[in-house]
């Protein structure tokens, strides 16, 4: 197997022109487990470890451009308070060794449907960055997971960064698995609440063949919002509200039974989890009110 150690990003993109079933390496948290268990013998490994770039994150324009070699560890400590949903599904990743090596860039190489920064980009409407020699293309994240396992990229691609915009208003993660610690989700959902654009981001991980948006249930609890004024008032939210939101989660799920639960134990957490989540954020919304508000 050849070991291709590129020190540069234009060094690296050239290698996956010339060898596009090279296997990028990043933090190698799963690459590693698949060789070691001999699922994978790709002719190259292409080690992206070394391209300065990829570890970097900056914020222009509203938006985090997040490198795609930026570790769970540093969101947690660097964007803890920037991006909220992210750093809390950050936190339930693995242990500290795989948090100190995992990558969002190898999370969204995977393409598992229990990917755990899927739900929160997914909410955020994330956007990610492909680049290639010809050029940089930018797909947005319902556009991305095309598959279990399988996402857009094209063979010549990498994942330079994802785009992230800023949050303008609370966001949650809730992971449902079989213990608390070092565990694949049996069922997760993120929720992000936009007041600016008075709109709601979802995302489901876990509970479909890719991870997905729950649109329909974002449309009803944006609308909800604004035509009883809550997002201006910040008043309490009906209990029929947050009720048909988890539904509406809930009907957005298409999960199977596997060793770690079955679709209907899914679909039921997934409707709690909605519940919950949207629960803590407008506790969040509430607390946060401007302090002008009421005066
Ligand atoms: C013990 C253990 C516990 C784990 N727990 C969790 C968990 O709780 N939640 C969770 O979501 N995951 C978990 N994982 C899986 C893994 O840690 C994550 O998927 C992690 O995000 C992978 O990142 P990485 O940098 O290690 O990727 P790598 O293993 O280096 O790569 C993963 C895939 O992405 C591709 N890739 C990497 N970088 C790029 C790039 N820039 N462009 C294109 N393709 C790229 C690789 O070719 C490969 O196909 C766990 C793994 C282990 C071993």
């Amino acid at each position: 197997m050849d070991f291709l150690q590129p020190a540069s990003w234009a060094e690296a993109l050239a290698a996956k022109a010339e060898l596009p079933d090279a296997v990028p390496l990043a933090g190698g948290t799963d690459v590693m487990v698949e060789l070691n268990f001999d699922l994978r013998r790709p002719a190259a490994l292409l080690d992206l470890t070394r391209i300065p770039e990829l570890s970097e994150w900056e914020t222009s324009d509203g938006t985090i451009r997040l490198g795609a070699g930026v570790s769970y560890a540093r969101i947690i400590s660097e964007l803890g308070g920037t991006l909220p949903g992210l750093a809390m599904a950050a936190r339930t990743v693995g242990s500290p060794q795989i948090r100190n090596r995992g990558t969002v860039g190898g999370n969204l190489g995977t393409a598992s449907p229990a990917g755990d920064a899927h739900p929160p980009l997914l909410a955020a409407r994330a956007v990610v960055e492909a680049a290639s020699i010809t050029g940089t293309r930018f797909i947005g994240i319902d556009e991305f997971f095309t598959g279990p396992k399988r996402n857009a990229l094209k063979p010549d691609e990498l994942v330079a960064a994802v785009r992230i915009p800023l949050p303008t208003g609370p966001e949650q993660f809730s992971k449902i698995g079989t213990r608390n610690a070092m565990v694949i989700a049996v069922a997760a959902f993120s929720l992000a609440l936009r007041p600016d654009q008075q709109a709601v981001g979802t995302g489901i991980g876990s509970a479909a063949p890719t991870p997905r948006r729950a649109p329909a249930a974002e449309r009803f609890l944006a609308e909800a919002l604004a035509e009883s004024g809550l997002w201006e008032s910040r008043g309490d939210l009906p209990e029929s509200v947050s009720a048909e939101f988890g539904s509406l989660v809930r009907a957005a799920a298409d999960p199977i039974d596997d060793v770690r639960g079955t679709a209907g134990y899914r679909l039921h957490a997934l409707a709690v989890m909605a519940r919950r989540t949207l629960a803590w954020t407008w506790r969040d919304y509430q607390q946060a009110r401007p302090a002008m508000r009421g005066a």
